[in-house]
């Protein structure tokens, strides 16, 4: 039986409108925000809703420890680049990440791309000047485009609609790799093989094999590979748009609650996470698991305050924190909040995103990260919780499947001079394929030490 949708969460769907909302383009007069917007709200929904309540299930497991999230993609996705190889490439990542983790925490991961929908990105300026020109700051594709003229920069709504079907066209491809068979075990463990075969990465080559005899004990055991083919996989974006988000949630006629179509999961950044913004008044009202990012000046008071906004009724795996502390600051920074969390009694999923905090610009001018500063974030993350006895649920990456230099250092020792050979990200630096991997086993070992 059919439940029609409560006025009351009709009216709550669009109460941020009343609200301030950072980080909003200003669409020009006449530029067609109310066509683009009835075009998204008669499309076909992204996501289903008992996908998105069987991911909350996930980050609730993920927030006992029986689980372990892994979060990543892109800083900002481009339509451009939503080519299959690039798609199938940063799937293949993710998957070979995700291998390698699940050994280390011996417990399932949980996949979830930043991934069909990542196209709307905040910044620190409204204007970018080159020279002796100024124009929009490019706030992603679904807003505007990135080449510095004034005809690209300037935003139009009509990319919103193309932004819903680049997302369609990856979570299409998407869910056929995870489930025709690319992801196969026995596949991803044959390309993991590769990468710490190679000299570079010999310091891998224990845990590889390890992996090598645990498949063949699986085997031997009778363990039905062929059922195995098929992984879960999840996709996720910032909900910084709210026109787009707002077209694309849609209530489910099961349950009377209304979900945001647009992505399984979720989250709300460090620059509009304000307590009585916008951007928390909608995620309040939608029923898919949401994240919210805490950088280094957040309060318990705050936090708290969050929690009760999102969360009021208090179900696991409905909030997920993604801490973006900086290397140097998170053995500080993150106990009070934790604790805090955990002497309210409040059950919440902590995920660690290394990147955001340790960004700074080489001297050749390009926005950069160091591996060593996104394993240390990590570390400090993982001591903290130990030390608290609360739970490490999770990583939260910028990576790409290609071989990119935006980021430094790694066993194949990226130097800021070799920034400029392929840097092809239009927002923030993301690890590389090989320095993704990398990650996975160093992060893996982390995990086995604690268990
Ligand atoms: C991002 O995830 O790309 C981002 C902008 O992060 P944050 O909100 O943590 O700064
Ligand atoms: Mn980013």
């Amino acid at each position: 039986m059919s439940t029609d949708p409560a006025p009351e969460l009709l009216t709550a769907l669009d109460a941020w409108r009343d609200l301030p909302a950072a980080q909003q383009p200003t669409w020009p007069a006449g530029s067609g925000i109310e066509e683009a917007v009835a075009t998204l709200r008669s499309m076909p929904p992204l996501v289903f809703a008992g996908e998105c309540d069987q991911l909350t299930d996930r980050l609730a497991a993920a927030g006992r420890g029986d689980a372990f999230v892994l979060q990543g993609g892109d800083c900002a996705e481009t339509f451009a680049y939503a080519t299959a190889d690039n798609i199938r490439d940063r799937v293949k990542t993710l998957l070979q990440m995700a291998a390698v983790l699940t050994y280390g925490a011996s417990v399932p991961v949980v996949k979830i791309g930043r991934m069909a929908g990542q196209y709307t990105k905040p910044r620190s300026s409204d204007v970018e000047t080159r020279g002796d020109v100024t124009l929009p700051a490019y706030r992603g594709d679904m807003v505007n485009d990135f080449d510095f003229t004034e005809e690209a920069r300037r935003p139009d709504p009509h990319r919103m609609v193309r932004g819903y079907h680049a997302s369609a066209a990856t979570l299409n491809l998407v869910r056929a790799f995870t489930t025709g068979g690319f992801a196969d075990l026995r596949h991803v463990h044959a390309w993991n093989r590769g990468f710490s075969a190679n000299a570079e990465y010999s310091r891998y080559e224990s845990m590889a094999r390890d992996i090598d005899k645990a498949m063949r004990f699986m085997l031997a055991c009778g363990a039905d590979f062929d059922a195995m083919r098929a992984v879960e996989f999840y996709a996720s974006h910032e909900a910084l748009l709210l026109e787009y988000e707002r077209a694309l949630t849609r209530i489910d006629h099961r349950t009377g609650a209304a979900y945001d179509t647009s992505g399984h999961m979720v989250w709300v950044g460090e620059r509009t996470r304000q307590l009585d913004g916008a951007h928390l008044d909608f995620v309040a009202t939608i029923r898919n698991p949401v994240g919210v990012k805490l950088g280094p000046s957040v309060t318990g008071d705050e936090v708290m305050r969050l929690v009760d906004r999102v969360d009021p009724q208090r179900r696991p795996g409905r909030l997920t924190f993604i801490t973006r502390m900086g290397a140097g600051t998170i053995r500080e920074a993150l106990p009070p909040i934790v604790e805090r969390v955990r002497s309210e009694g409040v059950v919440v999923t902590w995920v660690s995103d290394p990147m955001h905090g340790n960004t700074h610009t080489s001297s050749g001018g390009y926005k950069t990260r160091d591996f060593d500063d996104v394993v240390e974030e990590v570390r400090g993350f993982f001591a903290v919780h130990h030390d608290l006895g609360t739970v490490p649920g999770g990583i939260h990456v910028e990576l790409t499947g290609n071989d990119v230099t935006e980021c430094t250092g790694g066993s194949s020792r990226i130097h800021e001079t070799d920034l400029a050979s392929r840097y092809e990200t239009v927002c923030d630096p993301r690890l590389n394929h090989q320095q993704s991997l990398e990650l996975a086993f160093l992060v893996a070992e982390m995990l086995a030490e604690r268990s």
